[in-house]
């Protein structure tokens, strides 16, 4: 025993002196526009809060309400405690969001990802996957025994390549998985272009929308919605915990799918269902996105806005088309003395380095919401400016500019 703690130790010692040793930020209160750490107030450019209904007091008191009439805990899994109403009045109300026949909620989108493709992937079939889909994709591939074909980054040619492959190879079910909006980059997914693609093949997709969910489409419908491919994208997978503001995953498609991960997915059989206060508040959620479409119009005004102040400083924000905006700075040191120097003047974003993304292009993600005023923005990007200066990211070019 001790000696495990010993080479735990060791492995920790290693971490440190690459510099991957990070502290846990601890927030004195709420996830909000702005936090406070360590007693001081900071523009917090962290959460995926991106239409700021963590703290929506509709929310709130439904969660409240439920825990009243529902009690704190549900009790067991469902295909043994039996399902509370309420999760499949949830479950009603995700398809209709999402366009699809049916949807079934799980404990997040990470548990969502090892469900369904474990649940519809087995020895032969294929599954063709974006080089840089979630981390939550990857284990789930892992943990199926399909073979695997990975494609370059919305490379269609490559996917196409990577399709002719699995069916040369005999595969029974071929699934393309791709997330809807990439979480490290911010670019949208070549979705028309992918669902032709696996249409001329014979294979399925599935979109992973974590990030597309509350920010693209029709009131937050997603990148499916946004690209008007209703119909054409098998499984929809999402998060109860990015934009609708509270925690869990979802499957959203057609019922017979449902009805597999209901009987196969692990993540579902084995694990409970969510805390009423969730389900209500999740439901609260999607009332809200409905009858309030002036948050998710903010939200693109202020991303659009911020981008456009870092652009003007200098500073590189790689393929970003969302309001995920990274601040790509080279090696992972660079990108942890940005994120220092800039909670220094009152923001709070990460710094990301290898093996998150590749070695070269270690950054500072930043994440606006609808939340952020202007005032919030104008001194996030002087600290930006100042940050920027005092490390010598920002060259003569941006010196010379606006
Ligand atoms: C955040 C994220 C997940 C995980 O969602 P959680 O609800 O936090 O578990 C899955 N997929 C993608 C693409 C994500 O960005």
């Amino acid at each position: 025993m001790n000696d495990l703690l010993q080479s735990l130790r060791h492995e920790l010692a290693a971490l440190d002196a690459e510099g991957r040793l990070r502290p846990l930020a601890v927030l004195e209160g709420p996830q909000d526009a702005e936090v406070t750490i360590a007693g001081r107030r900071l523009v917090n450019l962290s959460s995926n809060n991106y239409l700021g209904l963590n703290t929506h007091p509709r929310l709130v008191e439904a969660a409240v309400a439920a825990t009243r009439t529902w009690g704190v805990g549900s009790g067991a899994v469902r295909t043994i405690a039996g399902t509370q109403a309420l999760h499949e009045e949830l479950e009603r109300r995700l398809a209709a969001f999402k366009g699809t026949e049916a949807a079934l909620t799980l404990a997040s989108g990470y548990a969502a990802n090892l469900g369904v493709l474990g649940a519809v992937l087995d020895e032969p079939d294929a599954v063709v996957s974006d080089q840089l889909n979630h981390a939550s994709i990857i284990d789930g591939i892992r943990l199926t025994r399909a073979h695997r074909y990975r494609y370059a980054h919305a490379d269609l040619d490559d996917l196409e390549a990577q399709l002719a492959a699995a069916r040369r190879d005999g595969c029974r079910r071929i699934l393309v998985v791709t997330d809807g909006v990439f979480s490290m980059d911010g670019d949208i997914a070549r979705l028309p272009g992918i669902v032709e693609r696996a249409e001329s093949a014979g294979a399925a997709v599935m979109v992973d929308d974590a990030h597309g969910s509350g920010v693209l489409g029709r009131a937050g419908r997603g990148t499916v919605d946004h690209f008007d491919l209703h119909g054409r994208v098998l499984i929809q997978v999402g998060t109860l915990s990015k934009a609708v503001g509270v925690l869990g995953g979802y499957v959203a498609g057609p019922l017979p799918v449902r009805t597999i991960l209901v009987h196969a997915a692990r993540p579902f059989l084995f694990s409970t269902s969510h805390p009423p206060a969730v389900v209500a508040a999740c439901i609260a959620a999607l009332e809200v996105m409905e009858a309030e479409p002036e948050r998710q119009a903010r939200l693109w005004v202020n991303a659009r806005r911020f981008r456009a102040g870092l652009l003007a400083l200098g500073f590189d924000c790689g393929r970003s088309e969302t309001p995920i905006t990274p601040v790509i700075v080279g090696e992972a040191g660079r990108a942890m003395a940005l994120a220092d120097a800039l909670r220094e003047r009152g923001v709070f974003a990460q710094g990301l380095g290898f093996p998150t993304v590749a070695r070269d292009a270690g950054r500072v993600r930043t994440i606006v919401t609808a939340s952020h005023t202007d005032e919030q923005l104008d001194r996030a990007l002087e600290a930006f400016e100042s940050a920027g200066r005092a490390l010598g990211l920002l060259g003569a070019a941006a010196a010379a500019g606006p």
